[in-house]
C-alpha cells in the first residue's frame, strides 16, 4: 500500500472541510483532503444559507465570495415573532452602524465556489474516496484511504481533522462520546415569492411546530425554512404548489403579504448531536462532526467555519514557531480558543429552538420577558446582534472585528 506522510489530513470535503483546506493553504503545510461525497453533489444543495458578517469577512478574504455566481443577498433587517404571542423583535443593521448583519447564499453555489477554490490549490492532495481510522498514534495518526478508482493508500498525518459530518466515523473511532436530542421536527426547505416581502429582510416566525424562516434571495425570492412534525413532511412534499402555498400562508401569516408562487421543496431531518470532546490524540473535530445544531438562528455552518478558522490561527502560530501541529499542547490551545464561542452558540440555538417551540404558560411568560428585554435594552440588543453576526468569544483572525 502506498504511504503518504502529511502534516494535516482533512477527512470530509463538505462546506467546512473545503473552507479549512482553502484557509490552510497559505501556511505551507503538507495537507491532504479526502471526501466520500454525499447523496447529492455539494454544488446542487438547494438550501439557502444565512452567512453571518464574520463568515462573509472570512469567505471574502479567502477569495470564495468572488467565485459565487451572484453576491450574497444582504440581510439589513431581522424580524422575530411568535405565533400566538404579542409583540415582535426588530433589528435594523443601520441601528448598529452596519450595512448588513450578513447575507444569504444558495448552499450549492457556496459548495461549488469552495470546490473551485480547492481545485485551484495545486499543492493540496485531494482524493475522492473514503477514509478509515487505523489503530496507533505516536508522532503521526494513520488513516486507510480508499480512493474511488485506485488502490488504497496509507496516510500518516501529524494532525487529522475530522470534518466528516454528523455521524463522524472518525469521532466514533476515537471513542469520543456525543450528547444528542431529537427536536421532533423535520425542516422543509423551499423558495417562494411573497407579495410584500422586503428584499433585505429576514423573518423568523416561531411556533409550536418549530420555526418558519424567510431569507432574502436574489431575484425577489425568499428562501423558506419551515419546521414540521416528521410524519407530516412526506404529505407536504407531495402537495401541489397551490396547496403548499396555502400551507405556508397559514404557517407564516401575512407579514410578507400573500404567497404568490412556490418553488421546489426538500426535507431535512433534524437532531442535535454535540461531541463531548473536541480533540483526541492528534485528532480534532470541526463543523458538524463537532456539533450539529438546530438551524434556527442560522448558526451551523457559521460556527463550523469559525472552528476551521480558529484551527488555522493556532496552526499559523505552530508554523511560525516550528512546532508540531498535532501536539497535545496545540490541541489544548485549540479547545480553549473554541470554548466561549462554542458554548454560547450552542446555548443560543438550543434555547431558541426549545423556548421558541414551547407552548406552556411558563414558556410564554419567558418569551414575553425575553422579547421585551431584547426590544428595549440597548446592551442586550448589541450583544444579541454581535452573536448573530458571529462575534462571540475569541474571533478568528480572518473573521475580522465586530465593529
Ligand atoms: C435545512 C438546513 C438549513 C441550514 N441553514 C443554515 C444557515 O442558514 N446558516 C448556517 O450557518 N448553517 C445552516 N445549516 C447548517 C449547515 O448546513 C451545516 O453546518 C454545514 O453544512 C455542515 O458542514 P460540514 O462540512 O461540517 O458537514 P457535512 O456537510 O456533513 O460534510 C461532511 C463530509 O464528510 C464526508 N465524509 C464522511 N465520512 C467520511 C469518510 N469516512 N471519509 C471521507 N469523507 C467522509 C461526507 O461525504 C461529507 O462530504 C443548515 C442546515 C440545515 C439542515
Amino acid at each position: 500500500m502506498e504511504c503518504r506522510d502529511l502534516d494535516i489530513a482533512i477527512v470530509g470535503g463538505g462546506l467546512v472541510g473545503c473552507s479549512l483546506a482553502v484557509a490552510l493553504a497559505p501556511l505551507g503545510f503538507a495537507v491532504g483532503l479526502v471526501d466520500a461525497g454525499g447523496p447529492q453533489p455539494l454544488s446542487s444543495d438547494p438550501r439557502k444559507l444565512a452567512l453571518a458578517a464574520a463568515s462573509l469577512n472570512a469567505l471574502g478574504a479567502l477569495g470564495v465570495l468572488a467565485r459565487l455566481p451572484t453576491p450574497p443577498s444582504p440581510i439589513r433587517r431581522l424580524l422575530v415573532s411568535r405565533e400566538g404571542d404579542f409583540g415582535r423583535l426588530c433589528f435594523e443593521a443601520a441601528e448598529f452602524g452596519r450595512d448588513a448583519f450578513g447575507g444569504v447564499v444558495l448552499a450549492g453555489d457556496l459548495g461549488a465556489a469552495l470546490q473551485q477554490a480547492v481545485a485551484a490549490l495545486p499543492q493540496l492532495q485531494v482524493v475522492r474516496g473514503h477514509a478509515e481510522a487505523l489503530e496507533g498514534t505516536a508522532d503521526r495518526r494513520p488513516l486507510r484511504v480508499q480512493p474511488e478508482v485506485a488502490p488504497a493508500e496509507l496516510w500518516r498525518a501529524r494532525l487529522v481533522v475530522a470534518a466528516d459530518g454528523t455521524a463522524s466515523p472518525l469521532r466514533a473511532a476515537a471513542g469520543i462520546g456525543i450528547d444528542h436530542h431529537d427536536y421532533g421536527q423535520t425542516l422543509l426547505v423551499a423558495s417562494a415569492r411573497w407579495a410584500a416581502a422586503s428584499p433585505d429582510t429576514a423573518h423568523e416566525r416561531l411556533s409550536d411546530h418549530g420555526p418558519c424562516a424567510l431569507l432574502p434571495m436574489a431575484g425577489g425570492l425568499h428562501g423558506v425554512i419551515c419546521g414540521v412534525p416528521p410524519d407530516a413532511a412526506p404529505a407536504l412534499l407531495a402537495q401541489n404548489d397551490t396547496d403548499f402555498a396555502d400551507y405556508l400562508q397559514t404557517r407564516f401569516g401575512w407579514r410578507a403579504g400573500r404567497v404568490l408562487a412556490v418553488g421546489a421543496r426538500s426535507a431535512w431531518p433534524l437532531r442535535r448531536v454535540v461531541a463531548r470532546r473536541l480533540v483526541a490524540e492528534r485528532l480534532v473535530l470541526v463543523g458538524h462532526a463537532a456539533q450539529t445544531i438546530h438551524p434556527i438562528g442560522a448558526q451551523g455552518f457559521n460556527l463550523g467555519l469559525r472552528d476551521a478558522l480558529s484551527l488555522v490561527d493556532g496552526l499559523e502560530e505552530a508554523r511560525s514557531m516550528a512546532e508540531d501541529p498535532g501536539s497535545a499542547a496545540r490541541l489544548a490551545d485549540h479547545v480553549e480558543r473554541r470554548r466561549e464561542d462554542r458554548e454560547r452558540t450552542l446555548a443560543f440555538s438550543d434555547s431558541l429552538a426549545r423556548i421558541g417551540a414551547g407552548s406552556t404558560p411558563l414558556h410564554r411568560l419567558g418569551r414575553s420577558l425575553g422579547f421585551a428585554a431584547l426590544q428595549f435594552d440597548p446592551s442586550l440588543r448589541a450583544a444579541f446582534v454581535a452573536g448573530a453576526m458571529g462575534f462571540r468569544g475569541r474571533t478568528p483572525r480572518l473573521a475580522g472585528e465586530a465593529a
